[in-house]
């Protein structure tokens, strides 16, 4: 069942849907505290599914790392099953003000209103997931978010073959957004976008086919002051466990302050993953991409 919303600019169709989504949905709310929105107004872009980068994340990565058309392959029929063109659909959910606000006051934990975005904000963006998936099942597309699927997969120890040091897993939502055109690395290990890197974010793989969104760097770093120009640095100061220098970000280290040293949250706040953020706020690409 084909209507114009897919075959006439269905990218605009896809953009006006997740918009209305995250502007309308009362889980989008922080229902605990005082009902603010966890997220303002999403980016959405768009990739083409067999873009080389996909392929190149195998090396950059590790041959874990799954292809969208991977992802695809064994997915139940639908009225457009054609796997002629696929698109992955990458979205980023920016975190409100005054949440990014209340994180920047903090100097060696996350603020309450942070730990709350981290944990319930999350589960909003597995809705987010969600509502994508179903809205493209429903026009007759092939459709899979990865990080739902059971063949979605983390590594917590070094595995051969890879250079990616744990943890990872065999889809990465950042890399998709970078190929999907939304932003590029950072030496936090963050992706920092035109709406900053204070956010979370999520994809969908379908073939339903859909205009790339152009990439507007050439670089996978371009818009980290550190990476691209050697200046800034100031996620470094921020960090209460010291798991970020001028060589990168220290995943290891960074986990380790999160299970250890601020774990007392989960049970004084009842939340499951307090996070931090620290690195995210306060920072010159808090809001954007920094000058
Ligand atoms: S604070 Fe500066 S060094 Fe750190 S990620 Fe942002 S731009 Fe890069
Ligand atoms: S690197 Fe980890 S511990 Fe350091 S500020 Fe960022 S989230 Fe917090």
């Amino acid at each position: 069942m084909e209507n114009k919303a897919w075959t006439d600019h269905p990218e605009d169709t896809i953009r006006q849907r997740i918009e209305a989504f995250v502007a309308e949905s009362p889980e989008n709310r922080m229902a605990q505290l005082d009902g603010a929105p966890f997220f303002d107004a999403p980016l959405v872009g768009f990739a083409d599914g067999d873009d080389p980068l996909f392929s190149q994340f195998k090396m950059i990565i590790g041959p874990s790392h799954l292809t969208p058309r991977e992802w695809l392959a064994g997915q139940p029929n639908a009225p457009h099953a054609s796997l002629e063109r696929l698109s992955v659909i990458g979205y980023i959910l920016p975190i409100t003000e005054e949440t990014r606000v209340s994180n920047r006051a903090e100097t060696r934990q996350p603020s309450l209103r942070w730990a709350h975005q981290r944990t319930h904000g999350e589960e909003f963006n597995k809705l987010v997931r969600r509502f994508i998936v179903d809205l493209l099942r429903k026009a007759g597309y092939l459709a899979i978010a990865p990080m739902d699927s059971e063949r979605w997969e983390a590594f917590y120890e070094a595995q051969p073959g890879h250079n990616a040091k744990p943890p990872f897993s065999n889809w990465s939502e950042r890399h998709a957004q970078f190929v999907a055109g939304l932003g590029t690395f950072s030496v936090n290990d963050g992706l920092i976008t035109p709406r900053g890197i204070a956010h979370r974010c999520g994809s969908v793989i379908t073939n339903l086919p859909l205009e790339p969104t152009p990439r507007d760097y050439s670089g996978p770093y371009d818009h980290c002051l550190l990476l691209a120009k050697g200046t800034c640095g100031v996620c470094i100061d921020r960090c209460p466990a010291g798991a970020i220098s001028e060589a990168g970000h220290d995943k290891e280290h960074c986990r380790a302050y999160m299970a250890n040293d601020i774990a007392h949250l989960r049970e004084d706040w009842g939340l499951a993953v307090p996070g931090c953020g620290l690195c995210q706020t306060g920072v010159p690409c808090e809001y954007g991409i920094p000058e």
